[in-house]
């Protein structure tokens, strides 16, 4: 029994290839049939020539067979036995052994299912005409020529040879469509499990996206938080301290604490575009206004480096353009701030023009920064969007990054359906543009504008003026002590009644009792959240009451969510002083 399943497993098993497996299957019944058909053949006397057909096709096939497996040409070895046994030895026996009266008919017609199984292609469809032609030519010699078929002795022989025949074609039929099935069902076994791990998978993926937001949005809570008390803390040293060194000490920490900011912030916004939860929000906004944003954010850091900055916007921008300009902002300043850290002396170009589509009513809007700094080697070029890509360490070495601002700014590029690019020569200086399709609002020409003369919100980053709103009454609600310390002294001089309470139950025991004008909620708080708080809150005295969201979950995409909760504003933790000045601006004046 061993050898038969050995056997069985070498030369037909699926899980080799189906044709190969088939191949051995036919050839094996040919072999094993026609050796049947030879003894009995020779039992019964057939003629010389019957005898050597017969004993031909078995050499042909068993050599077919050597072939395939020993020297792994099954294409070959198949071809030619189709073609010399259905095409040349069939039409032999077909003469000699009785023609239309034998059992050939069975055999022609295991050639054509040989060849269907075995051969693919253009040799299949020419091998399969060439059959139909010398089948139906035998059968007209036969009708035509019948004195020139060999009959049968007598009419035992003529039934022998169609039994076996008959028997041939059954059993060779049988064990193929037998194998097919097992093949079937092998596959359907194998697709289902496939399908079971493929399910299972991308459960276990989406898990882990899900886990991978959650702890992102943790994460960013929680270092936000220390770093709201640090920069706060920061903040009223720089305002209420007097002594050199602690001021040069505090405004090292400053920048320290927003380097430290912004890389959360880049790690987050590339973890948010790669789960695909990156929205582009279009509005409409102003090019003079984003211009002046950029300049206002790098002037003081090219200053300090002694790099001149200039501006050059294109007299012909539309003046009201739609689109996300805060993603805009973002790449711009992108560029501006590399600019800036990777140029010794010079000077650092931003440029805003573009080409109008007025059929489409779109502005391609090109922003472009130029500097005069290290420049780029060639080989780096292509590689400098990818993720965590620095280059030219050695010069590089003191300069903070982590590699990721560029590879953002593509994406996002991508996102609104522009394109960045660079060009740079090693050592002269880099430009960097972005295109970007804009829609059009309000076409008019921006003209020259003077940013200078247009500015009135210049303010120095440090200045002691402060926000007044005299009288207002303001509560901020936040479970830790530090935060509302922060809060406290940064609104200590705005001349409001500032009260404070440090969860969400303390928030509406005060606001049952009291109107105010304005409440800060802190999002995650132990007990009531600082959501539910709020939509409890308006169900009382309170309900006309301004309220802004103040949180460490600072994700992408939270503003919005936000505000469409119902909360007129949104500050992001660590609060800065300029922001909540705006806010309180916006709302209170
Ligand atoms: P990071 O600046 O944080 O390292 P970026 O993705 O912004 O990351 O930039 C990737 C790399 O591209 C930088 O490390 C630097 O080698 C190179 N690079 C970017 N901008 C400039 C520039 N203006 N001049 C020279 N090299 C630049």
């Amino acid at each position: 029994m061993n050898v038969f399943k050995n056997i069985f497993e070498k030369y037909v098993n699926p899980d080799r290839s189906i044709r190969a497996t088939l191949f051995n299957i036919i050839t094996g019944t040919g072999i094993i049939g026609g050796t049947v058909a030879f003894i009995i053949s020779c039992l019964v006397g057939l003629d010389k020539i019957q005898l050597w057909a017969i004993a031909i096709s078995i050499c042909i096939l068993y050599y077919g067979f050597y072939i395939a497996n020993w020297k792994g040409m099954y294409n070959q070895a198949a071809f030619c036995i189709v073609a010399l046994i259905t095409l040349i030895l069939f039409p032999v026996m077909f003469v000699t052994d009785g023609g239309l009266y034998g059992g050939m008919g069975y055999w022609f017609v295991l050639g054509i299912v040989f060849n269907y199984l075995l051969l693919e292609g253009i040799s299949a469809k020419i091998l399969v005409v060439l059959q139909i032609i010398v089948t139906l030519a035998c059968y007209l010699y036969g009708y035509l020529f019948p004195e020139r078929i060999v009959g049968f002795d007598c009419p035992e022989d003529m039934y022998i040879d169609t039994v076996q025949s008959v028997l041939v074609l059954a059993v060779a039929v049988g064990l193929i469509v037998e194998f097919q099935q097992r093949v079937y069902n092998r596959v359907i076994r194998k697709l289902d499990e496939a399908n079971r791990k493929l399910t299972e998978s991308e459960k276990r993926a989406e898990e882990a996206s899900m886990a991978k937001s959650e702890f992102l949005s943790t994460m960013s809570h929680e270092i936000r938080t220390p770093i709201n008390a640090v920069l706060g803390m920061t903040d009223m040293i720089l305002r209420e301290s007097n002594e050199k060194k602690i001021l040069q000490y505090a405004a090292d920490i400053d920048i320290s604490g927003n380097a430290l900011l912004s890389i959360i912030n880049d790690v987050l916004d590339i973890s948010k575009i790669e789960s695909g939860n990156m929205e582009i929000n279009n509005a409409n906004y102003e090019i003079k206004d984003l211009a002046r944003d950029c300049r206002n954010l790098i002037k003081d850091r090219a200053e300090k480096k002694g790099l001149n900055l200039k501006i050059e916007l294109d007299p012909d921008i539309p003046s009201v353009l739609n689109g996300d300009v805060a993603r805009i902002r973002q790449i711009v300043v992108n560029f501006l701030t590399n600019a800036v850290k990777y140029t010794q002396k010079g000077y650092i170009e931003l440029k805003i023009s573009g080409v109008r589509d007025l059929e489409r009513n779109i502005y391609k809007m090109r922003l472009e920064v130029k500097d005069t700094g290290m420049g780029i080697k060639e080989e780096a070029l292509n590689e400098i969007f990818e993720k965590f890509r620095r280059f030219d360490l050695d010069r590089n070495r003191t300069i903070e990054g982590t590699g990721l601002g560029l590879a953002i700014c593509r994406q996002l590029a991508e996102l609104m359906g522009g394109i960045i690019t660079v060009d740079s020569v090693y050592g002269e200086g880099s430009l960097f543009t972005v295109i970007l399709p804009q829609v059009i609002t309000d076409g008019t020409p921006l003209g020259n504008i003077n940013l200078d003369i247009d500015e009135n919100e210049i303010r120095s980053k440090y200045r002691k003026e402060t926000f007044k709103a005299p009288g207002k009454s303001i509560l901020v609600v936040d479970d830790v002590e530090m935060n509302i310390k922060v809060f406290l002294n940064l609104l200590k001089d705005s001349e409001m009644y500032v009260e404070t309470a440090s969860s969400g139950y303390q928030c509406l025991e005060m606001t049952e009792k009291k109107k105010y004008d304005l409440v800060f909620l802190d999002h995650m708080m132990p007990g009531i959240d600082g959501i539910t708080t709020m939509e409890k809150m308006k169900e009382g005295i309170n309900k006309d009451t301004l309220t802004v969201m103040l949180t460490a979950n600072a994700l992408s995409g939270m503003e919005e969510e936000y505000l469409k909760r119902g909360f007129d504003g949104y500050l992001a933790k660590p609060v800065k002083r300029t922001a909540l000045e705006k806010m309180l601006k916006n709302l209170l004046l």
